[in-house]
């Protein structure tokens, strides 16, 4: 049993390098399934002596490309899938009705999420982080995962979801 978290968010808001430093730290194993890359990519964490798997996911857009669809499908099973949902967003860009959308699809799947924004390093300011919030989006973290800001933060958040909030592990072994 594993206690696994899907990365999703719009393409370019930086899953894949917010994926790569959780996973890139000292006790990860990050694991291509071959075939698989477009979709997901798996990676073993240990955060305070508990193993995490997450995955990371193709972005979620209004885009359509050949592979979008299969990509968008893919995305939302790894969230079906997960026991907790990062959705990721891009500080420095105002909410779009692309991040809309999928707020709305993970709000109406009923599992548990929270909200992470990703490139606070950039100064521009935007009004994301408030109309988040309007929208109920909870607590919000903030990281910057190309310059390592908020990744402790960030895992010990997760560690606190599952440990003392009990999220429990799922039993779908085929993640
Ligand atoms: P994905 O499509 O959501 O997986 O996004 P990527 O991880 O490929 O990142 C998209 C772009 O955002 C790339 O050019 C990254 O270098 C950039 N990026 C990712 N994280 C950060 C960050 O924390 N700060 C800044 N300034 N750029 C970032």
């Amino acid at each position: 049993m594993l206690n696994s978290i899907a990365i999703l968010g719009r393409p370019n808001v930086g899953k894949s390098s917010l994926f790569n430093k959780l996973t890139k730290s000292r006790n990860a194993i990050v694991s291509d399934f071959s075939g698989l890359t477009k979709d997901r990519n798996f990676g073993y964490v240990s955060i305070k002596n508990q193993q995490y798997l997450f995955i990371d996911t193709g972005g979620v857009g209004s885009e359509i490309t050949d592979f979008s669809e299969a990509i968008t499908q893919q995305a939302l099973l790894a969230a079906e899938d997960s026991n907790l949902i990062l959705l990721l967003f891009d500080a420095s860009e105002e909410l779009t009705s692309d991040d809309i959308n999928l707020f709305e699809i993970i709000r109406k799947m009923n599992k548990n999420f929270f909200i992470v924004l990703n490139k606070i390093d950039i100064k521009k300011r935007s009004n994301l982080k408030d109309d988040l919030l309007k929208r109920g989006s909870g607590e919000i973290l903030e990281v910057s995962a190309e310059h390592s800001k908020g990744i402790k933060e960030l895992q010990s958040y997760i560690s606190v979801q599952f440990n003392e909030f009990h999220l429990i592990p799922n039993t779908n072994d085929d993640l």
